[in-house]
């Protein structure tokens, strides 16, 4: 599998470090707030590829953080009168809930800096050792010009850094990008013993220290938005290599959510969280339409581009269902069989290597709709046998552990139920009894009973 990697930027072949064995470490929300749509992306496409490499057969081990110590948890909290862990928490549920919605699998690990208070100070102590942390009045600075490498993962220049783009506002820094390891206590915020004064961590440190702690100090592959670049993964990449880590081997980032083709933002008044989301739209055609564009790649958000993607889920509902009412038939036919097990094979290789490349999603959903309209076709002349019908959604169960996205046991909806009765009322009228029997025994197999009386035809589930 190829992806593309922003460090080397290029698409470089997956080489896990063990064997068969995948870690993975995404930065996960700072919980103050609502998620929004951009944080379900990121969420949503670093599922896509964890179940991609859990379907390749690697064993992934898979860590998402929660920051519940930060500025803005702080803030949040001492606004609401309350202890910022229970802040933390309550928005902590909500974005799992929002998750679980989302068909998101859940971490192997879900760590807070919180609980890594002793491993964060000793990993500062160790920048200390190597000469890359210095301590100024407010608290403990990362010496970005000691480290040679600073900038590489985004591009930046020292020399440009040095001309002041506002990082953080600390006029004794000795670089302006220089960022903060270790923040000393202000009143009213919670704070933790360190050997240089009680404070609390910068926002960087505690992804350099977990991701360490639960995948090694060197581990596959390290994910976040693109907003995450810079400074935040390249502060990662100084301080744990400053700390002597080789660190993350591959760094992937996802696109842009924007909004009616504006960046998403609060200022622009266009930030839709996911809750709003979901009262309008099911959640799994927000995940459809959150997986449906490449990761990499920008995403336009408007009531249309849903829309759309939850017209394009509905049909291959709809499709799955006709294809089970063909395998819960007991009417066994041998046609084409052949025909629709190459069919799958051909699907299920494109779906493979559409993925492989760099999850190309496009090219992978491109093999399920070439497949579904080719099995449509079959449908409608009545030749997809049962056994033909069992081989597509074979197909169809093995791609949705990677896509997440379809329904597979759902009851006949009322309007296709009489549509149905309709049917088979022309056919009984035209004298077509062999395809009125099949409209009724198709019905018979999802629970569904009829009884006509000379008002009409009644029907009930059983
Ligand atoms: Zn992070």
């Amino acid at each position: 599998m190829k992806i593309y990697d922003t460090l080397s930027k290029k698409k470089a072949e997956l080489i896990p470090a063990q064997d068969k064995k995948i870690g993975i470490y995404l930065c996960g929300p700072t919980v103050y707030d609502y998620g929004h749509l951009g944080h379900g992306r990121s969420a949503v496409v670093f599922d896509l590829l964890r179940r991609y490499l859990m379907f390749r057969g690697y064993k992934v081990t898979f860590v998402c953080n929660w920051t519940d110590i930060d500025d803005k948890t702080i803030d949040r909290a001492n606004k609401e009168g309350i202890p910022v862990d229970e802040l933390a928490t309550r928005f902590i549920n909500i974005y799992k809930d929002d998750f679980k919605k989302l068909g998101i699998l859940e971490p192997d690990f879900s760590p807070k800096p919180t609980e890594h208070m002793e491993e964060i100070v000793s990993f500062i102590q160790r920048l200390f050792d190597k000469e890359h942390a210095y301590t100024l009045d407010d608290g403990v600075y990362f010496d970005i010009a000691s480290f040679k490498d600073y900038g590489r993962l985004s591009g930046q220049r020292l020399d440009d850094l040095k001309k002041g783009v506002r990082v953080e506002v600390s006029d004794k820094k000795k670089n302006p990008g220089d960022f903060a390891l270790w923040k000393f206590e202000k009143p009213g915020e919670p704070s933790w013993p360190s050997p240089w004064g009680k404070g609390r961590p910068g926002w960087h440190i505690e992804c350099s220290v977990m991701s360490s702690h639960f995948l090694g100090e060197s581990f596959d592959i390290h994910c976040g938005g693109q907003d995450l670049i810079f400074p935040h993964h390249e502060d990662e990449i100084a301080q744990s290599q400053g700390a002597g880590y080789r660190f993350a081997r591959y760094w992937m980032h996802n696109g842009f959510l924007n909004i009616d083709n504006e960046k998403m933002s609060k200022s622009l008044g266009n930030f839709f969280t996911l809750r709003k989301a979901f009262e309008r739209f099911a959640p799994l055609a927000v995940r459809f339409f959150l997986l449906s564009a490449h990761y990499r790649a920008p995403l336009n958000f408007s009531a249309d581009t849903l829309h759309q993607a939850e017209a394009a889920l509905e049909r291959y509902n709809d499709f799955i269902q006709r294809v089970q009412e063909v395998i819960n038939s007991k009417k066994e036919t041998n046609k084409k069989i052949s025909t629709i097990k190459s069919r799958v094979e051909k699907a299920r290789q494109q779906f493979t290597e559409g993925l492989d490349d760099d999850l190309n999603i496009s090219r992978a959903l491109a093999a399920i709709s070439e497949l579904v309209k080719d099995s449509n076709i079959l449908l409608e002349k009545g030749e997809l046998s049962r056994e033909g019908a069992e081989e597509v959604m074979s197909f169809m169960q093995d791609v949705d552990t990677v896509l997440g996205v379809f329904t597979f046991e759902r009851e006949m909806l009322s309007e296709d139920i009489e549509r149905l009765i309709v049917e088979r009322n022309q056919a009984r009228a035209e004298r077509d009894f062999s395809k009125a029997d099949e409209i009724r025994d198709r019905l018979t197999n999802e629970g569904i009973i009829l009884e006509d009386t000379k008002d009409g035809t009644r029907w009930k589930r059983v």
